[in-house]
């Protein structure tokens, strides 16, 4: 299998594919509560799971390397139920923001920020706005449901969407993940 993982590549290989102009997929998600049954790490290793199945489709058209997973996303609204890792706006915006430079700065040109948690979309867009007008890279972001649409839905038997810890994301961690979901927590 075709290796996208920029954590896994060597120094070199990865200047090769700056040099070859590949596009960076580079995550952003959250550690937070996912109810009873799904573990914290959700919206992280599905972010990551898409990243990389997406790279590898769209690798025989064009390079792609996927950047380490954001872990740490904004999720204030979750740290009453705990589990939760919040970061607050301006520590996430600096992070993804030196992020984005650092790619840059090894030579990308092309670089798309691929968002799985609802909690991240204002500020991602906010970063975007700020860094786009004058950035030296071509930035594009996205949340992977919103992206996906109907495509997505229609793989849904009982909702008509990605819900938080709910059909689409439980479906895809059984996939993904399945010792850590806890299939006798249904109801
Ligand atoms: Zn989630």
């Amino acid at each position: 299998m075709i290796e996208v993982d920029w954590a896994r590549l060597k120094a070199h290989e990865l200047r090769k594919l700056a040099n070859e102009n590949a596009v960076v997929i580079l995550p952003i998600a959250s550690i937070e509560q996912h109810g009873p049954h799904l573990p914290v790490m959700t919206d992280t290793r599905l972010g990551q799971e898409i990243a990389h199945r997406a790279a590898r489709k769209a690798y025989s058209t064009r390079a792609v390397v996927v950047a380490p997973v954001v872990w740490s996303g904004l999720s204030e609204h979750h740290m009453p139920f705990g589990g939760t890792l919040t970061l607050s706006h301006d520590t996430f915006r600096r992070v993804v923001r030196d992020l984005i430079e650092a790619i840059i700065r090894q030579g990308f040109k092309d670089i798309l920020i691929s968002n799985s948690h609802g909690g991240n979309i204002i500020a991602m867009q906010q970063i975007l706005d700020e860094l786009a007008p004058t950035s030296k890279a071509t930035l594009v972001a996205t949340t992977y449901d919103v992206e996906a649409g109907e495509d997505l839905s229609r793989h849904l038997e009982d909702q008509s969407g990605v819900l938080h810890a709910g059909e689409a994301e439980t479906s895809m961690m059984l996939v993904c993940e399945p010792d850590l979901v806890d299939t006798s927590k249904h109801n």
